[in-house]
């Protein structure tokens, strides 16, 4: 079945009880045992399972051609229960460049003697070859990465991975399966923040991991996730279903935007450096156009004249939000260096933009205007 009828039909169906096509919400935290101490419908409790996080995980596997999913509460959480089901001690190679918040959960937080970790340039795989170490479990890519849409191999780092028996995790969060399909590629897990395009209208926050072959590290994460419990709520799940019925129409129309106007910022004078996969200069061009079918909503630019000139732009938009976040219909712009906080090594020139469903051309205007009032 092609992606776009299952992001409408996986994990819907028409509600027995009332014929509503629309899925109900079932907000209920526990449900009744028969006499027998049975449980005849199947669910115990909302922690353990719920029917709309049930219909959620159902969809999210078959989207991304998984065996099961796991959903979160947030996409941090989601990465947190990866790392929690590591056997202490293990070893982890990771993005130098990748989203702050799993950088900082393995810098800060899962430190040894629970995990150690090296983080490398993905990009390069002599790098991520030279970190191996005997105790190596896991290695985690982000690909594009955030914020400088840096480009990983992920078939060359799952066969690393491989070689040596350690899982390889892709956080496919900006490409989302319709740009992506990581498992293809030899990935093992995925995770993503269901905050960003599955909720898609930055108005919820959850997250998934997805497997691509159900194994003990799938029960331990499905372990943790009930036993810790950050779990999404019924509503935020059924939010994500039904935002997902558009998933696939989104991403084309995010991609194609993104593509003008990272040509416009290419061009522009006051533009230094466009970070953006679908640029043919762009150093990750190649491998991008392989492994994925559009290059995404998401990209970074540098402003000439420094921090002060793209702070600047910033604040001269009128249809950009700035704001942090990404995936929502509405296009955002950040100074992310700001955001990021100190010994961050992203320049602070750089302005990264969510590039939402307006039209084009108002988008292009409006970036036009902000960067000439900077000249
Ligand atoms: N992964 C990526 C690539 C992200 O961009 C983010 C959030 O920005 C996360 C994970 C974390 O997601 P959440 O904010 O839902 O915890």
């Amino acid at each position: 079945m092609k992606l776009e009828t299952l992001a409408v039909h996986a994990g819907r169906a028409t509600d027995p009880t009332t014929g509503a096509v629309a899925p109900p919400i079932i907000l209920s935290s526990t449900f009744e045992r028969a006499a027998d101490g049975s449980f005849p419908h199947g669910h115990v409790y909302t922690r353990t399972e719920n029917p709309n996080r049930l219909a959620l995980e159902d969809c999210l596997h078959q989207l991304e051609s998984g065996s099961s999913a796991a959903a979160f509460s947030s996409g941090s959480a989601a990465s947190a229960a990866i790392f929690q089901a590591l056997p202490t001690g293990s070893h982890v190679i990771a993005p130098l460049d990748s989203y702050t918040g799993t950088k900082i959960l393995l810098r800060d937080i899962f430190v040894a003697p629970m995990l150690e970790t090296t983080f490398v340039d993905m990009t390069d795989l002599d790098q991520v070859r030279a970190a191996i170490r005997p105790n190596t479990r896991l290695i985690w890519t982000e690909t594009p990465s955030n914020p400088l849409l840096k480009i990983t191999d992920i078939a060359g780092v799952a066969q690393i991975a491989h070689r040596i028996g350690a899982l390889c995790v892709c956080d496919n969060t900006w490409c989302t399966p319709v740009i992506q399909q990581p498992f293809k590629f030899g990935a093992d897990v995925i995770v993503h923040s269901t905050t960003k395009y599955f909720g898609g209208h930055s108005d919820l926050l959850g997250g998934a991991v997805i497997f691509a072959e159900d194994s003990e590290f799938t029960a331990r994460v499905k372990q943790i996730q009930v036993r810790v419990g950050a779990v999404p709520s019924p509503f935020d799940c059924w939010l994500i279903l039904r935002s997902v019925a558009t998933l696939p129409w989104r991403m084309r129309a995010h991609s194609e935007n993104a593509v003008k106007v990272a040509d416009f910022l290419a061009e522009h004078v006051q533009v230094e450096t466009v970070y953006y996969p679908g640029l043919p200069t762009h150093p990750g061009h190649q491998i991008a156009a392989r492994q994925m079918s559009m290059f995404g909503g998401m990209l970074s630019f540098t402003v000439q004249g420094g921090q002060a000139a793209a702070m600047n732009v910033a604040a001269r938009v009128k249809i950009f939000t700035r704001a942090t976040s990404l995936g929502g219909v509405e296009s955002l712009i950040e100074h992310r260096a700001s955001i990021e906080g100190a010994g961050t090594s992203t320049p602070d020139n750089l302005l990264r933009v969510s590039v939402g469903l307006e039209h084009a051309d108002d988008l292009i205007d409006d970036l036009n205007q902000a960067l000439s009032a900077a000249d």
